[in-house]
């Protein structure tokens, strides 16, 4: 067949135009990251043309023996990474890893805890319109208003009073750690499970630099794209006993063929993240948030909320700015810099608008940003969220972040 700029002009245009975006710009969406190239090449592979239904040598189509191959690879090489008995590497998004875990686990019906999506939490912990809030009784917990943190005494009250079968601990928007063993305590207190969703933090647990929940956790959900690193995916992570039942829950019960050339882009992943390289980037990208945070905390007109961060984002407290959420990210944007505007907890503002940004560094620390490199992109940000702000200044920094990207050329081996 044709080559794709041949076959389809328009979609090579496009691709050719998002890779430019990717260099040009400073990627500083928390849930992103940049796959290395020996990832993209596994997913952009023939091992898309492979029908393998069933699991490694449980398959319910021929030749699979190399796709057989490829899946233990990953299987074998994820649960040494994070010490885990079961891995199921099959969810073809952290969504579908949280439903499978959900339907294994839960009945129509039944009730789940999971922090509130305005305070942190992901869709699939039990907001309305996706399956877990469809399909369960989701009661959400919250953190404190003082301090920002999960407020356990609260968990605790609420897992006394609805007697949930199931207890989501993870998160999409918070910078602090999880104290694993007290929701277990808890979760053993009413005879629930405990299910932590480490989709986020999963790349500093595979580092060492986070409490790994794989010791509390009955069951442990993740996405393979955010600090991992990996191609977009999912995986699932549980003790030996629990294998069997997970396993039917992803195939059959809501998947059909796995997808080969994403498991193949795991496997490479989970092998990279065990090695030396990745823990070091893995370190830059948590003194970078850090950086980032020091450096907020210094305008008058932002806060950064529990005051800090202990993870690879920091988020943006601007409920006492001029500028709301929208705004922020339209000025970020402006200057050459993606976020995605946030809610803060107890946000005054519509979630459309809000009043926070996400920042989150590991796509730039994966580009090979250090510690001077995060100071000057922070001091940029800081700038661009004063509330007036000329032109004339919004394009001198525009300058200064084209700066950054250049010394941190992005793929340089590709060509579009
Ligand atoms: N879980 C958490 C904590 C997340 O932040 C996300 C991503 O947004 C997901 C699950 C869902 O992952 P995906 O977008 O791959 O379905």
């Amino acid at each position: 067949g044709l080559p794709l700029a041949e076959a389809d002009p328009e979609v090579h245009a496009a691709l050719g135009q998002e890779l430019a975006r990717q260099r040009g710009t400073l990627e500083m969406i928390a849930s992103e990251n940049f796959a290395p190239l020996s990832v993209i090449q596994a997913q952009g592979s023939v091992l898309t043309n492979k029908y393998a239904e069933g699991y490694p040598g449980r398959r319910y189509y021929g030749g699979c023996e190399h796709v057989d191959v490829i899946e233990r690879l990953a299987i074998d090489r994820v649960k040494a990474l994070f010490g885990a008995e079961y891995a199921n590497v099959q969810p073809h998004s952290g969504a579908q890893a949280n439903s499978a875990v959900l339907a294994a686990l839960l009945d129509p019906g039944d009730t789940f805890l999971g922090l509130d999506l305005a305070h942190g939490g992901h869709l699939t912990h039990g907001m309305r319109l996706t399956f877990s809030g469809r399909y369960f009784k989701a009661v959400p917990y919250h953190v404190r208003a003082d301090d920002h943190l999960v407020d356990l005494q609260e968990v605790e009250r609420l897992a006394i009073q609805h007697r949930p079968k199931l207890i989501i601990a993870g998160w999409s928007a918070y910078p602090r750690q999880l104290d694993f063993a007290e929701f277990r305590r808890i979760a053993d207190e009413v005879g629930a499970y405990l299910m932590v969703d480490m989709a986020h933090f999963a790349g500093l647990v595979a580092a060492g630099l986070h409490p790994s929940p794989v010791p509390h956790a009955h069951v442990v959900t993740s996405t393979t794209h955010k600090t991992l690193g990996g191609p977009r995916g999912g995986v699932v992570l549980a003790p030996k006993e629990l294998g069997k039942m997970l396993n039917s829950s992803v195939f059959p019960g809501l998947q059909g063929g796995p997808l080969e050339h994403v498991i193949a882009a795991k496997a490479v992943a989970f092998k990279l993240a065990g090695e030396p390289a990745f823990r070091e980037r893995q370190e830059r990208t948590l003194a970078g948030a850090r950086i980032l945070a020091d450096r907020l905390l210094a305008e008058d007109n932002v806060g950064v909320v529990s005051g800090g961060t202990d993870v690879h984002l920091v988020l943006v407290d601007l409920r006492n700015s001029e500028l709301d959420g929208k705004q922020a990210e339209d000025r970020l944007h402006r200057v050459g810099i993606t976020v995605n505007r946030n809610a803060v907890p107890f946000d005054p503002r519509p979630p459309m608008v809000s009043s926070g940004v996400r920042i989150g560094t590991p796509a730039l620390a994966a580009r090979g940003f250090g510690d001077e490199d995060f100071a000057e992109v922070s001091d940029v940000i800081a700038l661009a969220l004063r509330p007036s702000i000329s032109e004339a200044r919004l394009d001198a920094l525009a300058a200064r972040v084209t700066k950054l990207a250049e010394r941190h050329p992005l793929y340089p081996e590709l060509t579009a």
